[in-house]
C-alpha cells in the first residue's frame, strides 16, 4: 500500500517526523516554498483577513523573508527595491507585534523613517489598509503639513510614528516627542536617505533611541556610508537581497528609442509613442525640474491629460497631483526623480524616460514604477546625441542592451510640417508604427524594422475636453502669450 501526504507548509514538511516509509522529498519542499501562502507566516487572523481584502494571495519573496524574521524579533537588513512588496514586509509583522501594549503621550512605540513625504504618506496608507482590524494609532510627521495638528496627535499617544528625518528632529528639539519608548525602528530607502543628505540626521535620531530595540533597515543599494551605519547599528541582522540593484523586473518590457534631434523633436517622439502605444496611464521622468515643467505644459497644450510632480511644489499640491493620478483623473504624471522615487502607484502601464537618467541606478527605480507585483509593464527611454554619455554609463551599469524601438520618420520630422498635417501624421504614425526586437545599440533607428500594425480604435490618453487656456495662462504667468516652444 502507498501512503501519500499533501502539505502546504514548508515548516510542516521540515518538522515531519522521519519515517523510513515517508522519505522527505526535496521537490515537494521547493514547490511549497514557491507557493507558500500568507497563512503559514505566523500572522494573526485579523491580519490575514486584511491581506485577503487587499487581494493578495501569496507573499512576495521579500515578505516571506522579512515577515518571519521580524516576528522572531530579529534585526533585518533587506536589500530590496520598491515594487517588491517591502512595505507590507515590515508593516504586517509590526501590526501584530504592536497589538499588545498601549501608547503613551509623546512616546511613540515604533518609528519609521522615510526619505520623502510621499513615501511616508504611502506607509501610513499601508498601516491603515493592513491594520484596519487593529486599534493601532498612526501619526505622520512630515514637512509642509499642519505642525499643530501633529503635536495634538503626539499628545494623544501613537503606536506608529512615520516621519521624515527633518520634521522629526524639529519636533524632538521642541520637546514634542521622546523616543525612549520606541521598540521598533524602520529605516526605509536608506540609500535614498544618503542621496538626500539625511544620514547625519538619522545618526542623531538613532542616538536618542533606547539601546534595546528591534531595527529594520531597507535599501535598494548598499553604498559604503549606508553599510557603515548598518554595521554599527544592527545586531546580528537577518540579511537578504531580493534583487540586485542592476536587476530590472522581468515583467517590464524595455525599449530604447535612439534618434538625433532637439528637445522639441524629443517631445514630438514622446507624443507619438503616447498615441501609438496602447497607453492607459504613464509616468514620464525628466532629469531636471525645468524639463518636467516644459514637458508637462507641452503635453497639456497638445491636449493630453497631464500633471507635474517635482520638489518645487507645495506639499499639499504634490499630494493632490498624486491622488488625481492614482484615481485616474490625470493620465500622465511628469516627474523628477526625487519627487517620484519609491512612489507606490499601482497599475502604471508605461514609464517614459524623457532623458536617460544621469545616475544609472535611477533607471532601475524609474522603470520599477511599472511592472509592479508581477504585473506587466512597458518602459521607453528616449536618447539623443545629448544623452550619449549617460546612455553609455547606463548600458555599462546594466551590463546588457536595451532593445531598440524604431519610430517612423514622421515622428522625427521638423515639427512645422507635422503641425500642418497633424491628422494625417497621426494616422500614418499609427499605420507605420514599427517595433524591432533588435538589441544592437548601434543600429540606426529605422533599420529593418519589424512591422506591428496599430489598431485604429486605440484610444490615446488625451483629455476629452479641450484644454483650459485660462489655467494655462495662470500657470505660465504669460498672459495670452504662449511661447512657441511649448506648442511644439
Ligand atoms: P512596495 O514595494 O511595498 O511599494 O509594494 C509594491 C506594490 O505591491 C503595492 O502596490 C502593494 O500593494 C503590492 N503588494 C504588496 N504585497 C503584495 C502581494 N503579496 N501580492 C500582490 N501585491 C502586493
Amino acid at each position: 500500500m502507498i501512503y501519500g501526504l499533501i502539505c502546504n507548509s514548508k515548516e510542516i514538511i521540515d518538522n515531519l517526523p522521519y519515517f523510513p516509509i515517508l522519505p522527505k522529498i526535496d521537490r515537494t519542499k521547493k514547490d511549497v516554498d514557491q507557493h507558500m501562502s500568507f497563512d503559514y507566516l505566523g500572522l494573526s487572523d485579523e491580519l490575514l483577513s486584511a491581506i485577503k481584502d487587499a487581494g493578495y494571495s501569496e507573499p512576495t519573496p521579500i515578505q516571506k523573508k522579512a515577515i518571519s524574521g521580524v516576528l522572531q524579533g530579529r534585526d533585518i537588513l533587506g536589500i530590496a527595491q520598491t515594487g517588491t512588496g517591502k512595505t507590507a514586509g515590515f508593516t504586517l509583522p509590526m501590526i501584530d507585534i504592536l497589538a499588545q501594549g498601549r501608547a503613551r503621550a509623546r512616546m511613540p512605540r515604533s518609528l519609521i523613517l522615510e526619505p520623502t513625504r510621499e513615501l511616508a504618506a504611502q506607509v501610513e496608507e499601508s498601516f491603515i489598509k493592513y491594520g484596519k482590524n487593529s486599534k493601532l494609532s498612526c501619526a505622520l510627521l512630515i514637512g509642509g503639513t499642519d505642525f499643530v495638528g501633529q503635536v495634538k496627535k503626539l499628545d494623544k499617544g501613537v503606536d506608529v510614528l512615520i516621519a521624515t528625518p527633518g520634521r522629526l528632529l524639529d519636533h524632538m528639539q521642541r520637546g514634542n516627542v521622546m523616543l525612549s519608548g520606541v521598540q521598533i525602528l524602520v529605516v526605509d530607502e536608506a540609500d535614498r536617505m544618503l542621496d538626500m543628505g539625511f544620514i547625519p540626521d538619522i545618526e542623531k535620531i538613532c542616538k536618542m533611541l533606547p539601546k534595546k530595540i528591534q531595527s529594520l533597515f531597507f535599501s535598494a543599494t548598499m553604498p559604503s556610508e549606508v553599510k557603515k551605519l548598518t554595521d554599527s547599528f544592527l545586531k546580528d541582522p537577518r540579511e537578504f537581497e531580493v534583487s540586485s540593484p542592476t536587476q530590472t523586473a522581468v515583467t517590464i518590457e524595455q525599449h530604447l528609442v535612439k534618434f538625433k534631434g532637439t528637445d522639441s523633436i524629443k517631445r514630438q517622439v514622446l507624443r507619438h509613442l503616447l498615441k501609438a502605444e496602447n497607453v492607459t496611464n504613464a509616468i514620464i521622468f525628466c532629469n531636471r525640474k525645468k524639463e518636467v515643467k516644459i514637458v508637462n505644459k507641452s503635453l497639456q497644450v497638445h491636449g493630453f491629460s497631464a500633471s507635474e510632480l517635482h520638489g518645487d511644489l507645495h506639499q499639499s499640491t504634490r499630494m493632490e497631483v498624486l491622488t488625481a493620478f492614482k484615481e485616474g483623473k490625470t493620465k500622465i504624471l511628469v516627474a523628477s526623480d526625487v519627487a517620484a522615487r519609491g512612489l507606490d502607484i499601482p497599475d502604471v502601464g508605461h514609464v517614459f524616460n524623457f532623458d536617460v537618467p544621469s545616475n544609472p541606478e535611477d533607471y532601475v527605480h524609474r522603470i520599477g514604477r511599472t511592472g509592479r507585483a508581477g504585473k506587466k509593464g512597458t518602459s521607453f527611454t528616449l536618447s539623443t546625441q545629448l544623452d550619449k554619455k549617460y546612455l553609455d554609463g547606463l548600458l555599462k551599469f546594466l551590463a546588457k542592451e536595451i532593445p531598440l524601438y524604431n519610430v517612423p520618420n514622421e515622428a522625427l520630422e521638423d515639427n512645422k510640417t507635422q503641425r500642418q498635417s497633424s491628422s494625417e501624421a497621426n494616422n500614418s504614425a499609427s499605420k507605420h508604427h514599427q517595433k524591432t526586437k533588435n538589441t544592437s545599440r548601434h543600429n540606426s533607428i529605422n533599420k529593418k524594422p519589424t512591422k506591428k500594425q496599430i489598431h485604429h480604435d486605440e484610444k490615446p490618453i488625451k483629455k476629452e475636453t479641450s484644454q483650459d487656456s485660462n489655467s494655462l495662462e495662470k500657470t505660465l504667468g504669460m498672459g495670452g502669450h504662449m511661447p512657441d516652444f511649448l506648442t511644439r
